[in-house]
């Protein structure tokens, strides 16, 4: 009943993302009651694996109690307070955790409430910087297939065309060099061959090449070696050239280590983080930067050499209090390694979509699964039936075309793992 009445009152005001809303005709919107570690739950009482982590934001499940518990403490102290010429001790503590726990050489973090603008204040910065060192560059550089987000400069760098297409008249001029073309270390070197030579010919025009480490989320959860970010970071520091690595979706343990850029060890000149950050409660999203570049913006007052970027939230306190206690579970939980033994066990797990006669590959890097299916045309929308499969089943499966993914929160057992994996393996063989 009250399933029936949300859904109405919804419809009528309501304009849901990334969404053709003229399928929920058919299909039907889920209200969602409440919700508790990896479960999602309706009005009806039917639960859901939340096996996305509800769109790749939470670590540590639905309400869990520690992050609750720091969130209303903050509540009761300090909501917001304005970050420009004041601060506060939950964005001071945070930032100084990030410097400690990021790559070596980022060192000052500047503050936004999503992935995209973060996205955007790194290009901007980075444009900036070399402005400020008495070189124009105009140009970004990002790699085939990316997915940076959906504000016009991050989809100017984005390549996905399901994005980018009908924008495309209204975007930035940017180039695309070639992302590896699987997961191999001969891909790797292949593909940053091709970066050098466009550095070879324009590196004097470019300010940054932007990329996903090791995995393009929203571009069919393409994965590659990390070879490729070694040699990228080679060649960005011969021609002058930033790289800057959108962690949005990776950051966080998702490849197995904290942060992406580690299993290649190389440091970025801005990391951006975001998603993850807040353990999936509250927006927030942070570029970190080194101190080098920092001090091309620091001088005596000069209106055009300051970066005047702000977001009216930024560097939020309750926010930053989420934050911060999602890297205390971090530290006192061993999550990493324990994230280790879990993806194994999804490794041993996905053997079985191998012998799917409509599976084309499975791969996987640390807490990200894919299975791509092979044999079907886009308008057959497989991946809503997947969908449709999954949530009868008891599971939150969102495909990305005709790609099924697993990216659960970290808190999921191994029989949940194995429930989660079933329905896919079922909803993949009954197509
Ligand atoms: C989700 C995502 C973004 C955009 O973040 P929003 O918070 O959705 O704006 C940017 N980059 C990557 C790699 C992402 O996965």
């Amino acid at each position: 009943m009250k399933n029936e009445e949300l859904k109405n009152r919804d419809l009528d005001v309501l304009w849901h993302p990334c969404t053709q809303m003229k399928d929920h005709e058919r299909l039907p919107l889920i209200p969602i009651k409440k919700a508790h570690g990896i479960y999602l739950e309706d009005f009806e009482g039917n639960r859901y694996i939340d096996a996305i982590s509800s769109w790749w934001v939470n670590m540590f499940g639905h309400t869990n109690s520690y992050i609750n518990e720091k969130v209303k403490e903050q509540l009761d102290t300090l909501e917001h307070v304005i970050l420009a010429g004041f601060t506060h001790e939950q964005v001071i503590c945070l930032s100084e955790r990030l410097v400690k726990l990021t790559p070596d050489g980022l060192q000052k973090c500047f503050y936004s409430d999503n992935g995209s603008s973060a996205v955007e204040v790194a290009l901007k910065m980075s444009y900036h910087a070399h402005l400020n060192s008495g070189e124009k560059k105009p140009l970004f550089v990002s790699l085939t297939n990316s997915y940076h987000g959906e504000t016009i400069g991050a989809l100017s760098v984005g390549d996905v065309e399901l994005y980018k297409d009908t924008y495309e008249p209204l975007l930035m001029q940017t180039i695309q060099t070639p992302v590896p073309k699987d997961m191999s270390k001969e891909s790797a070197a292949d593909a940053a061959k091709e970066f050098e030579i466009l550095c070879q010919n324009r590196a004097d025009e470019i300010s940054a090449i932007i990329v996903e480490p090791l995995i393009q989320g929203a571009g069919y959860m393409h994965m590659y070696h990390p070879h490729f970010l070694v040699l990228l970071r080679e060649i960005c520091s011969q021609y002058n050239i930033h790289l800057i690595a959108d962690e949005v979706m990776v950051g966080f343990g998702r490849t197995g280590e904290l942060f992406a850029c580690e299993k290649a060890g190389i440091s970025p000149d801005f990391l951006v983080l975001s998603k993850g950050l807040t353990g999936g409660y509250l927006p927030l999203s942070v570029v970190l930067t080194s101190d080098d570049i920092y001090a091309k913006f620091y001088c005596d007052y000069n209106e055009h050499k300051a970066f005047l970027h702000s977001h009216s939230y930024t560097g939020n306190a309750l926010a930053c209090a989420a934050a911060n206690a999602t890297l205390d579970i971090f530290e006192n939980d061993d999550i990493i390694e324990k994230n280790r033994q879990k993806a194994a066990f999804m490794t041993q797990q996905l053997k079985k979509f191998e012998s799917l006669e409509n599976v084309a590959q499975v791969r996987q890097t640390g807490m990200v699964c894919a299975v791509e299916l092979q044999g079907y045309k886009a308008e057959e929308r497989i991946g809503l039936k997947v969908y449709e499969y999954g949530l009868k089943h008891g599971v939150l499966l969102r495909p990305l075309g005709h790609i099924v993914y697993f990216m659960p929160p970290y808190i999921i057992t191994e029989d949940e793992i194995k429930t989660m994996m079933d329905v896919a393996y079922s909803a993949i063989k009954e197509l």
